[in-house]
């Protein structure tokens, strides 16, 4: 696709590449939720398709005014965990560090759609840092560190060097985890200054790389992976099962064996959010585990991602593709991580 080399972050802009068709709903959709779609994003994008895969995943839609009585603001339910800013202590051994809350893309699907973004909650301050980092030293319990945010690698490599310098001085802290999508998104941000940066505190750091289709695995996608993996960076990965993306097992299947085909373990495939707007991205309980299932039969079990469910409430994650689900027509019982059980969706306002 023709575009200027910069990411389109309006109606206008996109209008210019031919994506939309100017309309006071996608105003309004400009209006709620933040729009990026990266140079890279745009060249995998076929405009002469209007069911694009990739274009739905990041081209906004006059669906996301549609909302339901179970979708909601924080749907994963970070704010019920979080004792101080930038951090969520949802586990007894790990917490969220989210340092930043602006992503190169913004993904229309996205959970923490009503925090990310230009007006969303912003970059944590220094002195908001330390306290984060104070927070996380004075929690002995705390063995793991997960960046996410926002998308961490967003961050200069000076930046993300002078964290992972602080929290490799936390002795308790053995792993971190940076989840992003930039290495699919925009590639060029990952090269040997920003390899360095992430292995300066001297931890063991794993990536866990955002990728819902296999259009996403570009030359340059796979070079910067190449150059994680080579640089001693753990890959693993995380999708979200998403209708009209990749809700088939054959898109799924390819999916993950080019995760694996390119040194990244397959991890999580998240049953999508309740976040707003987002329900014409949701596929049934039932249909999701029928697509888990068929992966079994037919790939290699390296390429078997979890099935999981982010409990609304923040309760953490369920495993759906098998045991700690039960029921049927659209209502369920589901198990957390410490056997309490919870109706899904919950009934409206509850968590
Ligand atoms: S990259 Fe992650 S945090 Fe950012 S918009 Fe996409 S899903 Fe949301």
């Amino acid at each position: 696709m023709s575009h200027s080399g910069r990411s389109a972050k309006s109606v206008a802009e996109l209008q210019a590449l031919g994506l939309v068709e100017p309309s006071p709903a996608l105003d309004a959709v400009a209006e709620k939720y933040a729009i990026a779609v990266t140079p890279a994003v745009l060249d995998l994008i076929d405009p002469a398709d209007p069911a694009d895969p990739i274009a739905r995943q990041f081209v906004p839609d006059a669906a996301e005014l549609a909302t339901t009585p179970e979708e909601r603001a924080d749907p994963i339910g970070d704010l019920a965990h979080s004792p101080v800013k930038g951090i969520v202590h949802r586990y007894p051994d790990r917490v969220l560090l989210k340092p930043v809350h602006v992503c190169p893309v913004y993904c229309r699907f996205c959970f923490r759609r009503e925090m990310v973004g230009p007006e969303g909650l912003g970059t944590l301050s220094t002195p908001e840092l330390d306290a984060a980092l104070a927070y996380i030293a004075g929690h002995e319990e705390i063995w793991e560190v997960i960046l996410t945010g926002g998308d961490p690698m967003v961050l200069s490599p000076r930046r993300m060097e002078a964290i992972m310098r602080r929290l490799g001085e936390i002795e308790h802290v053995r792993i971190v985890r940076v989840h992003s999508r930039v290495p699919v998104v925009e590639p060029d941000r990952v090269d040997a200054e920003m390899v360095a940066a992430l292995k300066a505190g001297g931890k063991t750091v794993y990536v866990a790389v955002h990728a819902n289709h296999p259009k996403e695995f570009s030359p340059e996608a796979r070079a910067a992976l190449r150059t994680l993996a080579d640089g001693g960076v753990v890959l693993v990965s995380q999708s979200v099962l998403l209708a009209g993306v990749n809700d088939d097992v054959e898109t799924l299947a390819a999916l993950m064996r080019l995760f694996v085909e390119n040194r990244v373990t397959p991890y999580y495939l998240h049953h999508p959010a309740l976040a707003p707007g987002t329900g014409h991205f949701r596929v049934e309980i039932e249909r999701g585990q029928a697509l888990v299932a068929g992966l079994r039969g037919r790939i290699s079990g390296l390429c078997q991602p979890i099935y999981v469910l982010d409990i609304p409430g923040g309760h953490g994650k369920a495993d759906i593709g098998r045991a700690s689900i039960a029921g049927a027509d659209g209502c369920y019982t589901v198990r957390d991580w410490q056997g309490r059980e919870h109706s899904y969706p919950p009934p409206n306002g509850e968590e």
